[in-house]
């Protein structure tokens, strides 16, 4: 039986195993020993070659990653729907902002979904990341406010979401595609994700094209000891402290007790969110703490 060669997107990795989507159809691939050597390993997200030869299947080459997240596990995702809300149980800003951070750095674009908008405004929340010039948009996964939107947004992209638990994530997926539910179902079994597997993370084909990534809550997103960020560098990350860059009066304003600082006044005449500043030095305490311990 002769080779053929194809190309697919890893939906999972698994025990050695990779899932590969191709064609509309699912392959059990092995890394191919070039890869292994190379400590490559394929992340779901990954566009991958593949070679087929009879029942078995290898990968041979990995495509250059757009971008790759080490917690959770994943390459290659072009949006991230951060979802959040006022009503109970109400999602911590500081949350959103290291998420924020995360997606800013990756080159990923952010958007927030402010859910259950059939229980509350989200005024607050939409007036903060308005002026954090973070897209939001307004859902609900009980009248379907906003659900067209999220849906064109998917579509022939990668996508993640996160969120605190009981926040509408696995509501709001089941909106948009009424054949979710039942892919969900169809690639686990085939998967086959039983009781003993450790749970990873899974890409979930959509019927427009797309690719959504059931990653579990922000306790994934992890800033710190993975990344490495320098703490200077974290006020570029954050688009109303870097608007403000050079204003301060010493060169290296870290925002945090300097006088004269551009950042600061700004804040106390509510022109950024105290919500933001605050999650910014709280980050930035974080990052100088890991750089001590690291030294
Ligand atoms: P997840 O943990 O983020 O996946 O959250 P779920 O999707 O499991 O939703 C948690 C609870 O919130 C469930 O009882 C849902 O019915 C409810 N819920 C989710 N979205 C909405 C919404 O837009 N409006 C209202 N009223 N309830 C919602
Ligand atoms: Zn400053």
């Amino acid at each position: 039986m002769g080779k053929e060669n194809r190309t697919g997107v890893v939906l999972k990795g698994i025990g050695g195993f990779y899932y590969v989507l191709s064609d509309g159809q699912l392959h059990e691939c092995k890394a191919g020993g070039r890869l292994r050597f190379a400590a490559e390993s394929p992340l779901a997200g990954d566009r991958v070659e593949f070679t087929l030869e009879g029942k078995s299947a290898l990968i041979t080459a990995l495509s250059p990653r757009k971008n790759v997240l080490v917690r959770p596990p994943i390459a290659n995702i072009d949006r991230l729907f951060i979802v959040a809300s006022e009503a109970p149980p109400t999602t911590d800003p500081f949350l959103i902002d290291k998420v924020l951070v995360i997606a800013a750095r990756q080159g990923i674009e952010p958007v927030l979904l402010l859910n259950k908008s059939d229980l509350v405004e989200n005024k607050e929340l939409q007036s903060v990341y308005r002026g954090a010039n973070v897209p939001v948009i307004t859902v609900s996964a009980v009248t379907d406010e906003g659900i067209e939107e999220v849906c064109a947004l998917l579509a022939g992209c990668i996508s993640a979401f996160t969120g605190n638990s009981g926040i509408g994530k696995s509501s709001i997926l089941n909106r948009i595609d009424a054949r979710f539910a039942l892919s969900v179902g169809n690639i686990s079994e085939k998967i086959g994700r039983g009781r003993h597997t450790t749970r990873k993370v899974e890409l979930l084909p959509l019927c427009n094209g797309g690719f959504v990534a059931d990653t579990p809550g922000f306790s994934s997103f992890e800033i710190t000891k993975i990344d490495r960020m320098k703490k200077d560098e974290l006020q570029l990350w954050f688009p109303e402290l870097e608007q403000l860059f050079g204003q301060c009066r010493y060169n290296g304003c870290a925002h945090i007790h300097e006088p004269d600082c551009a950042v600061r006044d700004a804040v106390s005449r509510g022109d950024i969110a105290l919500s933001r500043y605050e999650s910014y030095c709280k980050l930035y305490a974080e990052l100088a703490q890991l750089k001590e311990w690291e030294t």
